[in-house]
């Protein structure tokens, strides 16, 4: 007897709803979902671009406007600990990503830092005329590592992470710096950071890891693999808020010998004796630059207490739940309307978002988005969808895809509102 696709349909959401029930009622970071601020009827699956805003901050960013800006003032950075802001958010952000105190700061943007980080590192290894990148890495990272291979003479080469391992171990003692990312923005795919940390160490090279699709999404242990340099953005999985000031990672080893391209007040030896030559400070101040963004600074710093309490394993198991669970929900939902998985099966190699692949994904996900399941897309033809195990249940994953089959098989998508393109994708 052929089976009926309706009724098909009908059963395997009965099934899915009783499953994500079963696991959201199992789901030891349930409670979490509390510390944010969500709008009603909005299912949030962007927290890959932007993290939702977690409740902590509102007070706290009016504290820091109306105290210690409207009433301190100056006084603040004695008084409330605006000096010390950077490095004690970095601190708070290092519990994060395996990195013992004393070793992350924070502030810039994420395209300042690893211009600083890629430079630095390459002054570390005179004599190697190689950077190794990912032609799939984000495009600010390709961008900067051409700049300084032009301002350092240095030969850019993209190597896909994936043949990163043997092409270190062919043409390693060329290669000064790897800049890569464990996670790949586009697919989610993951790649194994400990393997090609000790790759790249083998051949005597450094390597620079981007963690902004990785921290505060799953466990990251920098000290641990002997990472050398991490950088990292404050408003994505970290839901520090828009435009967040990034953190970088310099390991205790490297510190002394770290030459910051930009050398600037704040990462001085004695700020305040106003030399009129640059000294380094001894320590992770020396990555310090200018004065911090502190709003946005102490705005991260509210939105960390998020974690609090909360281990990494617990966040990347519920990530890896939400994500396999959506895979499952696609394979039984959208089964024949066109789209393809373009992330892998494998747990162990995927990181925190769901990525399809469907010719029509911009409206698909502009008709989504007008429905209150925000995903975003990614040229040509990705839809993403990120997963933030803090605040996104089974039962919502379920809800997206339900509205996604929905949107596709009625082609809601292809009315004239959801063809034009906006600036952000
Ligand atoms: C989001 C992201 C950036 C963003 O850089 P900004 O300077 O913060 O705009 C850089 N690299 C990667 C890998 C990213 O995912």
């Amino acid at each position: 007897m052929e089976a009926n696709p309706v009724t098909t349909a009908a059963d395997a959401l009965t099934a899915l709803a009783a499953r994500a029930a079963a696991l959201d009622a199992a789901d030891p970071l349930a409670g979490v979902r509390e510390r944010f601020l969500l709008p009603e009827g909005v299912i949030y699956l962007d927290g890959n671009s932007l993290g939702a805003l977690p409740a902590a901050v509102p007070p706290v960013l009016q504290d820091a406007v109306q105290r210690q800006w409207g009433t301190d003032l100056v006084r603040s950075w004695n008084d409330n600990g605006w000096w010390q802001a950077p490095q004690r958010v970095g601190d708070a952000i290092g519990r994060l990503i395996g990195a013992a105190a004393g070793q992350t700061v924070v502030g810039e943007s994420t395209s300042v830092q690893l211009f600083n980080a890629l430079t630095a590192a390459s002054r570390l290894r005179p004599g190697r005329p190689l950077l190794l990148t990912d032609p799939d890495h984000f495009p600010t990272d390709q961008y900067i590592a051409d700049s300084v291979g032009r301002l350092l003479g240095l030969e850019v080469r993209r190597v896909p992470a994936r043949e990163l391992a043997a092409a270190l171990a062919a043409d390693g003692e060329r290669v000064a710096v790897a800049a890569y990312a464990p996670v790949d923005y586009r697919t989610g795919e993951r790649y194994d950071m400990a393997a090609l940390t000790e790759a790249a160490h083998r051949a005597g090279a450094l390597i620079l890891w981007d963690l902004c699709h990785a921290a505060g999404a799953l466990p990251v242990e920098l000290d641990g693999i002997g990472a050398d340099f991490a950088v990292g953005c404050g408003y994505k999985y970290l839901s520090g808020g828009p435009g967040a000031p990034a953190f970088l990672y310099l390991a205790h080893r490297h510190q002394g010998s770290f030459d910051q391209p930009l050398t600037g007040w704040h990462g001085h030896a004695d700020p305040f004796a106003m030399e009129g030559r640059y000294r380094p400070a001894p320590d992770i101040a020396r990555a310090r630059i200018g004065t911090p963004p502190l709003l946005s600074l102490l705005a991260l710093e509210a939105a960390l207490t998020a974690f609090d309490g909360v281990e990494m394993a617990q966040v990347r198991a519920k990530n890896v739940s939400l994500t396999g669970f959506f895979l499952d929900c696609a394979d039984l939902l959208l089964d024949g309307l066109g789209f393809t998985a373009a992330t892998p099966r494998s747990p162990e190699l995927r990181g925190s978002q769901v990525s399809l692949r469907h010719p029509e994904a911009y409206p698909l996900v502009q008709a989504l988005v007008a429905r209150g399941v925000i995903g975003d897309m990614r040229a040509p033809d990705l839809l993403r969808f990120g997963v933030n195990g803090l605040y996104v249940s089974h039962t919502e994953v379920l809800e997206a895809v339900r509205q996604l089959r929905e949107v596709a098989v009625s082609g809601e998508h292809r009315g004239e509102r959801f063809q034009q393109r906006a600036t952000v994708t």
